[in-house]
């Protein structure tokens, strides 16, 4: 991969941290940021540091593996849920994860974004669907997330906060944004009397004039309340998700 590709994709992931920080989706030295580059290598954010002040020292490149092949400090915690994501994504270029207070509010009370709510997000996301609990920073994290990550672009976790991942560093950024956005606008919603879902016919209304609308975890709609809007098959046990993982990661 040519120096000045990298040299953009390094400008764009500093850029993407500072507007993490500035928009308050994290904290002190919360959050992680990653990218595929075309040499099936990732850059990461090491360990440790705020996003806000992030500068090209912080950014390390790590294997497959999780192994760090250029830079001086360790990688993320949360690396192994970054790696898994790409291995059951290969469209996925880059994942960002935050805990943006609205969001992380709605993942602490357990409740979903799994409605028919927003044309945008219907259209660009589908379903937020809601990740059981499990310890930050351990595989735990692997497993909660597994059930959704083929189907869903963004996932809320359970009591800690939201993982968002897309074609480019920018994409999956904004998909952070559109997950805060619209639970934000679900909490004043609720103050007001509770947000009212589209019907299936208006959502196939959208998707007649949206080419983007794909196979994306689908909404509940006033029509099908509490009856879509579930995850995929968990395809392993929590045995063959450990061997498949260290395989992998360890
Ligand atoms: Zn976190």
């Amino acid at each position: 991969m040519s120096m000045l590709i990298k040299n953009k994709l390094i400008e764009d992931f500093i850029s993407v941290c500072r507007r993490m920080y500035e928009k308050g989706f994290v904290s002190a030295t919360d959050g992680n940021v990653s990218v595929r580059l075309e040499t099936g290598t990732f850059l990461t954010t090491r360990t440790g540091v705020n996003k806000g002040i992030v500068s090209a020292e912080d950014i390390i490149e790590v294997n497959r593996q999780g192994e760090v092949v250029s830079g001086s400090y360790a990688p993320s915690t949360e690396l192994a849920m970054h790696l898994f994501i790409y291995l059951q994504r290969p469209d996925v270029k880059a994942v960002v994860h935050a805990h943006p207070p609205y969001a992380t509010g709605f993942a602490t009370a357990r409740q979903p974004l799994t409605g028919c709510v927003f044309p945008e997000v219907i259209v660009g996301l589908g379903a937020i669907p809601l990740a059981e609990y499990a310890t930050p920073s351990t595989l735990e994290v692997v497993k909660a997330i597994e059930p959704f990550v083929k189907q869903a672009n963004a996932i809320l976790l359970a009591n800690h906060g939201v993982v968002t991942y897309g074609s480019d560093l920018y994409d999956a950024y904004y998909k952070m944004e559109k997950v805060e956005h619209a639970a934000h606008i679900t909490f004043v919603a609720r103050m007001l009397g509770g947000e009212n879902l589209l019907s299936q016919q208006d959502v196939e209304k959208l998707k007649s004039i949206s080419k983007d609308f794909s196979d994306r975890l689908a909404c509940e709609t006033s029509d099908t309340c509490k009856q879509s809007g579930t995850p995929g098959q968990t395809e392993n046990s929590e045995d063959d998700l450990k061997t498949y993982i260290k395989k992998y990661y360890l």
